[in-house]
């Protein structure tokens, strides 16, 4: 206590250095996995021995394993999003996460989510748990939840399909999956996951409206000023998955906005090169300059820094069709190692109109 009274300047100056404007620090992690296999195609895998070296890595750092719910609840209650807050989630119930992931995370006592598209449940297409597995691994702890009856690309409308036919489509899908997980199930969480990551703001909406928190599939830390309805994981599979990259996602600080917009855009057939612009708080610290933005496929990224933490970011080139996301991080200002992370998708059909596949 003494040393409290006597070097209490020194500690007000050392907090002041910690937490520029007396921001929290703030960064939850929400690792995403599909398969946990050797078999399995490598963009939506990763190898057991790559699983079992990233559970060493979270068991050996000062990282706290937590249910997706706690997550969800500090977010919708305005609780801190503690950056050493670490949730597994696993999308399309594949047989790999009861035979290998289950296992391991239950050895280690840590909790998980699988989001599960009903309809390949019910009929037993691909390989998928069924529902006995999907029972097994909830009474063993895990939460199952909603990832859409059929997995279908949700931003893409059917020709001459009205907006409203389009979202009472989605909404089906939605509530439909929701009935399944609860006539066969005994808890099933009410949250979701956008298949293939793939939303826009119109389907943000919608979610709010049906009363669920959703997540997608762009990369970085969750924090304040995350949407709800578009929650952002980290993806993990082959290409991505070294330890050494794990380390510098779990290092990651949610990077505070001012009035963000839905991470995440369906652009028209005849796109050019999207400008993302947000504005950083000016709790983050965040010294003009020193953010770099990478986009998928572009040789180099103009990042322009204007009054007030405005920030605009512009592609070189027109985007691909397909999805492309635009990355972008930034040093603490006062943490060594420690990188603020966000991320904005763009989604774009063929210039015919037409649409990729997968
Ligand atoms: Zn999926």
């Amino acid at each position: 206590m003494r040393h409290l009274l006597t070097h209490g300047a020194g500690l007000l100056l050392a907090f002041c250095l910690l937490a520029p404007s007396g921001a929290r620090a703030e960064g939850a992690k929400v690792l995403l996995y599909h398969h946990v296999s050797s078999e399995t195609p490598s963009s939506t895998s990763v190898t057991p021995a790559t699983f079992d070296a990233h559970l060493e890595l979270i068991a050996e750092g000062d990282y706290e394993v937590v249910p997706l719910a706690r997550i969800v609840d500090a977010l919708i209650n305005g609780g801190t999003l503690d950056p050493r807050w670490v949730a597994f989630t696993f999308d399309d119930a594949y047989e790999s996460v009861a035979t290998t992931a289950a296992p391991r995370l239950a050895e280690r006592g840590w909790p998980f989510t699988v989001f599960v598209s009903t309809d390949a449940v019910d009929t037993g297409t691909g390989p998928v748990l069924d529902w006995d597995a999907l029972r097994a691994l909830e009474a063993g702890g895990a939460t199952i939840a909603n990832h859409t009856l059929t997995h279908e690309h949700m931003v893409r409308r059917r020709s001459g399909e009205s907006e409203d036919a389009w979202l009472g489509r989605l909404a089906r899908e939605v509530m439909g999956a929701q009935e399944r997980l609860e006539a066969e199930l005994e808890d099933p969480l009410r949250v979701f996951a956008y298949p293939y990551g793939e939303f826009n703001a119109a389907i943000a909406h919608l979610m709010q409206s049906l009363g669920f928190i959703a997540f997608g599939q762009q990369s970085g830390p969750v924090g304040g000023t995350s949407s709800p309805y578009a929650i952002p994981r980290f993806p993990l599979a082959r290409g991505f998955d070294s330890v050494d990259s794990l380390a510098e996602k779990l290092r990651t600080e949610h990077l505070p906005l001012i009035n963000p917009d839905i991470p995440a855009t369906l652009l028209s057939a005849d796109a050019g090169a999207p400008v993302l612009e947000f504005t950083v708080a000016e709790s983050s610290g965040l010294r003009p300059g020193t953010l770099t933005c990478f986009i998928g496929g572009q040789p180099k990224t103009e990042v322009s820094w204007q009054e007030g933490g405005r920030i605009r970011v512009q592609a070189e080139r027109p985007l691909w069709a397909g999805r492309t996301k635009y990355t972008c991080t930034a040093p603490h200002p006062d943490k060594p190692r420690v990188y603020y992370w966000h991320t904005h998708l763009y989604i774009r059909p063929h210039s015919d109109g037409s649409w990729y596949s997968g």
